[in-house]
């Protein structure tokens, strides 16, 4: 059963689906895999979020984005205060995703080795106005906990997961990233364009 059917499943039966727990029960309660919690979970948040996202000018919108999305053999990008800066070198999916959504008028980008740089960017931008929406990729259950957090601090999260996940050399599906930074922008946004839909990270 795909995704939106058992979501439709759920809702038939007025199941609460919250929070990640909510969900887990109440897939156990209709006997579907419990595995499938983080993904439904993100799946409501995303659509429950979409036009709230939408709303926000996309300057005020940050973009993160896994440092295992590098290609780590060969990234001559350097490590700053919020993580790796990407000099586009083309050796990866993510210049492609930065020169896009920079074409659409982003310009926060942060390339972070994981949860802890994405609260203190969080902690620093969002009392100060800076970020009020945000577009995450990732693994699922990193997007279900995002997904907690950002809720309780009001900034709407769009998620993206990865293809493939792991430490290393993961691939996202660059459609899908390109979809969610153009959220809320218009049709003449979606004749900006990039070099390729899809652009897995070359395996060393
Ligand atoms: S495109 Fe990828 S490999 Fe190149 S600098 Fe940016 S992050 Fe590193």
């Amino acid at each position: 059963m795909s995704l939106d059917n058992i979501i439709a499943k759920l809702a038939s039966i007025g199941a609460d689906l919250s929070t990640r727990n909510a969900v887990r029960m109440a897939l156990s309660l209709v006997s579907e895999d419990e595995d499938l919690t983080d993904q439904i979970y993100v799946a409501i948040k995303n659509k429950a979020y979409k036009e709230d996202f939408s709303r926000v000018p996309v300057e005020k919108r940050a973009v993160f984005i896994p440092q295992c999305l590098r290609n780590v053999k060969e990234c001559p990008a350097e490590f700053g205060k919020y993580g790796w800066e990407c000099t586009k070198c083309g050796k990866c999916a993510i210049g492609d995703i930065i020169e896009y959504g920079e074409k659409l008028g982003y310009k926060q980008f942060y390339i972070t080795p994981g949860g802890s740089l994405v609260k203190k960017v969080l902690k620093e931008k969002v009392p100060r106005g800076e970020i009020k929406a945000a577009l995450g990729i990732a693994c699922w259950p990193e997007l279900a906990e995002a997904n907690e957090k950002l809720s309780i601090l009001k900034i709407p999260l769009q998620a993206v997961p990865l293809l493939r996940a792991g430490c290393i050399n993961t691939i996202v599906d660059l459609e899908q990233v390109k979809e969610a930074m153009r959220l809320g922008l218009g049709e003449e946004a979606s004749n900006v364009g990039v070099s390729a839909n899809m652009s897995p990270t070359p395996t060393p």
